[in-house]
């Protein structure tokens, strides 16, 4: 007497295709052979489960089945199915379930893309759209590679779904199989859109969320968008690695913020009102008047903003550019111009030698 399918599943002749979907799996596991091994009854329930979901899971092999299951000579769709194929099954539909090595092969594959920000995005945080060319599902058969109403994936006859071959001679080598692709399932009725992949090229766009205080070489995942999986294996994810422009004038040192502020003579003389340069752009930081190459200022809160108290500062470190004649050129009027105003700074500070004390009396010239 053939098997009542339902009856194997546990669910009632009205059960819906989610309720079939839900009792196969509850049961696969629990029958599991390779959870109940060298256990010949849990490994039978276990191929009777299998049957009865190809059966009931397919609206066409479902509808024969109910109209001729109480006829003698039923339509059992049941071909016979070994354990490996029942295996295979469970993950086809599930994933990898158990969890084992398999899982592996069927998994979809990274997406690996490098996203460029500006120094002060990092900083500050920022979100970002990127757009790149990737495999993602198929639309025409939902990621699964089978047409539609297919007869399911079948263990591959070449490997009998190991999915590896060893080659001639004791020591040789297990290699992945060419026929199966390493996958240990074949598609009966493949796609005819992804042939049977279940993914395509296409162009995928996310944003992608850039946490303030970020640092270069810093990754983000997002999980489950990388490229589709193999036969009901789950996708792999999209790793993106955060890559930094150099800013030119700021750089980072912890939780703070260095910049170097390039003052004119007159300016360190004056003091003032000078802009500085910082990652939400420029400030008006007062220098204090007659300020010397290697003074700090400490610019508070002005560095790395943090997700719990204080954010870093700022450090401002005075540099005193002096003046290149070269830049003038060997010869001409402004050369000469410059070279005057200089002579006149010359004459000023040797009358007034409190202008720059300590110059005056390392040289002890005046
Ligand atoms: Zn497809
Ligand atoms: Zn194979």
């Amino acid at each position: 007497m053939a098997q009542d399918h339902y009856a194997v599943l546990g669910v009632d002749a009205k059960a819906s295709a989610d309720e079939i979907k839900r009792a196969y799996r509850r049961l696969a596991l629990a029958t599991h052979p390779d959870r109940h091994p060298d256990d010949p009854e849990a490994e039978e329930r276990f191929r009777g489960i299998s049957i009865a979901y190809t059966v009931l899971s397919d609206p066409a092999k479902r509808a024969r089945y109910d109209t001729t299951r109480h006829l003698p000579e039923a339509f059992t769709g049941g071909q016979e199915m070994n354990v490996q194929t029942a295996k295979d099954l469970l993950s086809a539909v599930f994933g990898d379930v158990l969890g084992r090595q398999r899982r592996q092969r069927k998994r979809g594959r990274d997406i690996r893309y490098t996203l460029t920000v500006d120094f002060a995005e990092a900083i500050l945080g920022t979100e970002k759209e990127i757009r790149f060319e990737a495999l993602g599902p198929c639309s025409t058969c939902g990621g699964s590679g089978e047409k539609a109403g297919g007869r399911g994936p079948q263990t591959c006859s070449l490997c009998s779904g190991r999915g590896e071959i060893k080659g001639e001679g004791f020591f040789a080598p297990w290699t992945a199989c060419g026929r199966c692709r390493g996958m240990g399932l074949i598609h009966q009725d493949p796609c005819d859109r992804c042939r049977g992949r279940g993914a395509r090229r296409e162009s995928r766009a996310f944003r992608v969320r850039i946490p303030p205080g970020t640092e270069p070489g810093a990754e983000r995942i997002v999980r489950e968008q990388g490229e589709p999986g193999y036969f009901g294996g789950g996708p792999g994810n999209l790793r993106v690695t955060i890559n930094l422009r150099d800013d030119p004038w700021l750089r980072r040192d912890g939780d703070d913020i260095h910049v170097d502020l390039w003052l004119s003579l007159s300016e360190a003389a004056r003091g003032g009102k000078i802009p500085v340069p910082t990652v939400s752009g420029e400030v008006m930081v007062e220098i204090p008047p007659g300020v010397s190459t290697g003074a700090k200022l400490r610019l508070r809160g002005k560095g790395v903003p943090q997700e719990k108290g204080r954010p870093g500062d700022q450090i401002v470190s005075v540099i005193l550019e002096t003046p290149r004649l070269d830049a003038l050129g060997g010869s001409g009027a402004a050369r000469a111009e410059f070279e005057e105003l200089l002579a006149k700074l010359d004459e000023f500070s040797a009358t007034h030698p409190g202008l720059v004390p300590r110059r005056s009396a390392q040289r002890d010239d005046g």
